[in-house]
């Protein structure tokens, strides 16, 4: 996976025979300088350069970038995916549902169910994909408080 360092990211449109525009470029570098972005989030970082962008050009240029294996998406929230830049190393997301904090963990804790899908189903897991929902150490230790809940 090192060889998709963004340096070569120009020949990686023109071989899937995209050409290079200064949008695809902006919506990438917004990717990799968010590390974890929503398209409304890219929207706003490009805008900062381009004003005139809008939404569905962000979606349109991430479908591209991820095509040819520019970026990625996980599902993160319960709305539009996060996008990583691919040169990232692989994670998961852990999601905890009281506090919503997320924590990012090397993909590699989960080896063992991914074998085990492997060898028993012969499914291969996209792990970083999805996220791991549940509740987090600090929550996980103390019982909800009614100040908590909301409504
Ligand atoms: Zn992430
Ligand atoms: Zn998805
Ligand atoms: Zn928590």
């Amino acid at each position: 996976m090192a060889d998709k360092t963004t340096e070569n990211w120009e020949q990686r449109l023109r071989d899937n025979g995209f050409r290079i525009t200064p949008q695809r470029q902006l919506v990438l570098q917004a990717v990799e300088d968010l590390r974890h972005g929503t398209p409304e989030e890219i929207l706003a970082e490009v805008q900062h350069t381009a004003s005139g962008v809008n939404l569905s050009t962000i979606y349109r240029t991430l479908e591209v970038l991820e095509s040819v294996g520019l970026v990625t998406h996980a599902h993160i929230g319960h709305g539009a995916p996060t996008y990583h830049a691919v040169d990232e190393h692989v994670h998961i997301h852990l999601v905890c549902d009281q506090c919503k904090s997320v924590e990012s963990v090397p993909a590699a804790v989960a080896d063992a169910f991914s074998s085990d899908l492997r060898d028993t189903y012969r499914f291969e897991t996209d792990i970083s994909h999805v996220s791991i929902h549940g509740r987090c150490s600090a929550c996980a230790g103390t019982p909800p408080r009614m100040s908590d809940v909301q409504e």
